[in-house]
């Protein structure tokens, strides 16, 4: 038999599984490798991982036998059923106070329903976001880790070293809350990461369009905001993306890209559970749905010669539009983290779990895709307040949004005028709108539906609570 000589056991060496490894490594932690493919074991050892502290199992036998107690063990396989799959072959190897870790893109519920089933046999279950692509995984990831909290000193050291570091040397991974909640995080991480994308794209668009610009003209506007408020990762590679030719042609690469978006599903599962919880998430539910009307090409191109559009030229300052178009993708962005963390809140609310709304910045301020200059303030704000309802109502925010909506609504109002869609932007200034208004026109609402349904209806002039009912028609 194999003295136990492996801090931890990672099962599945695909392209995460192998970073994280030899990340792992790297901070002196022997690792013990599986992968239901042998070969890619051997070929691993054989390869990226020589002279590594790193060992190899050809069964999950061996693999458990070479951990040192209790045993730790993290699963990087396909999401959904293959990680039941493994967890049913680990299980029966186990006995209680081992920890057994997703770090997968699974679906909150399935980490809920696994945290607590495996409560029952005592093993200690994480289910942990991990976000930064392969780059992040091996040279420091933003890592989110939820399930059942005995397990976090156990994992803490080893997560805590392996993640990103923000400037201060503070790890970008800190403990999310109970259950399926580090796996919510990540999903609504996801989420951010399509509105934030969405913005830039229209900040493009109304450049492009509006204003003729060249992508190697935006490339320099790109480098010039990545110093500013909009300092980050999205917009780094978006400046560097505008300022690549295509070596075939020499043209922009990005003219050649066919208008067409995919989509893997953790924006719309974000979106879906906003609606569950009844949180207005307008601005990543509109980037969800801007990339399924880009897909829908043909038939755009057929409707792009029936409802014929008339350009007319843009007689404005060019270089105050370009410089409005900064300040209403700041303003929208603020927004769509505004709508992000208050659907954290109701979930919290919802679940009973306690969320760290600042901790959840923290360790979305490096390492991930969404990692940028702007979610150190949005630390600074749930440090002054941990309760905040709402990142609107912070007085940093309030005076941001407030400086940057003429120019807001500048934009949106040239896009609106010239027939430009800018769908987050222009929804996002709604919600703003819709959310500072003490009245809305849900009275008559209220009205239409208490005329069709009899669902009744508060009074303005009476206590809140009591419900009245009219009948509208005089008919009996
Ligand atoms: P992946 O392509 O999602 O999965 C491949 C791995 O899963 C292989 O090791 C494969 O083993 C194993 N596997 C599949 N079905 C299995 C089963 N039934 N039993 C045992 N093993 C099984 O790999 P990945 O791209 O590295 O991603 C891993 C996880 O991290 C996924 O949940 C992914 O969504 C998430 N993630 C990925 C990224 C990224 O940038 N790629 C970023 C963050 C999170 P075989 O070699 O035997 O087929």
């Amino acid at each position: 038999a194999t003295t136990p000589t492996a801090d931890i056991g990672l099962i599945g060496l695909a392209v995460m599984g192998e970073n994280l490894v030899l990340n792992m490594a790297s901070h002196r932690f022997t690792v013990a490798v599986f992968n239901r493919t042998t070969a890619k074991v051997d070929a691993f050892l054989d390869g990226r991982a020589k002279g590594q502290p790193i060992v190899g199992a050809h069964t999950v036998q061996e693999l458990v036998a070479q951990l040192k107690r209790p045993r730790k063990i993290m699963i990087m396989v396909k999401a959904g059923a293959p990680v039941d799959a493994v967890i049913d072959e680990l299980v029966p190897l186990l006995e209680p106070g081992d920890v057994l870790i997703d770090g997968g893109n699974s679906h909150f519920p399935d980490s809920t329903r696994r945290t607590r089933a495996l409560k029952e046999k005592g093993i200690l279950y994480v289910g942990t976001g991990v976000s930064g692509g392969e780059e992040g995984a091996l040279k420091g990831p933003s890592i989110m880790p939820g399930g059942n909290p005995d397990a976090w000193p156990l994992v803490k050291p080893i997560f805590q070293a392996i993640a990103a570091k923000v400037p201060d040397g503070t790890p970008c991974c800190d403990w999310v809350g109970p259950e399926g909640a580090g796996h919510f995080v990540k999903m609504v991480h996801n989420g951010i990461e399509y509105g934030d994308m969405q913005l830039i794209c229209e900040a493009y668009f109304v450049m492009r369009k509006l204003l003729g610009m060249e992508p190697a003209a935006q490339h320099s506007v790109f480098e010039r905001w990545n110093k500013g408020p909009l300092d980050s990762y999205l917009i780094e590679i978006t400046r560097d993306i505008l300022g690549y030719k295509d070596p075939e042609t020499g043209k922009p690469m990005v003219d050649l890209i066919l208008d067409t978006a995919g989509q893997k599903g953790t924006g719309k599962w974000t979106v879906i559970s906003a609606c569950d919880l009844g949180v207005p998430l307008t601005l990543i539910s509109e980037a969800v749905f801007a990339r399924t009307l880009s897909s829908q090409k043909d038939e755009r191109v057929a409707a792009s010669k029936v409802l014929k559009s008339h350009p007319s030229p843009f007689n404005g300052n060019r270089q105050s539009l370009v410089d409005d178009i900064e300040q209403a993708l700041y303003a929208s962005k603020i927004i769509s983290y505004a709508q992000g963390f208050s659907l954290m809140n109701a979930m919290a609310k919802e679940s009973n779990w306690e969320i760290n709304n600042g901790g959840v910045a923290l360790m979305w301020r490096g390492g991930c895709i969404i990692r940028s200059a702007f979610l150190g303030r949005i630390k600074e704000a749930f440090d002054r307040d941990p309760k905040l309802s709402n990142l609107l109502l912070d007085p940093f925010f309030t005076q941001e949004i407030a400086r940057a909506e003429e120019s807001w609504r500048r934009v949106c109002a040239a896009a609106i005028t010239h027939g430009i869609a800018l769908p987050a932007m222009t929804s996002a200034l709604s919600y703003f709108d819709g959310y500072r208004s003490a009245e809305l026109p849900a009275n008559l609402l209220q009205a239409q539906r208490d005329y069709f349904g009899a669902h009744t209806y508060e009074r303005t002039d009476k206590p809140r609570g009591q419900f009245f009912h009219t009948n509208w028609t005089g008919r009996g």
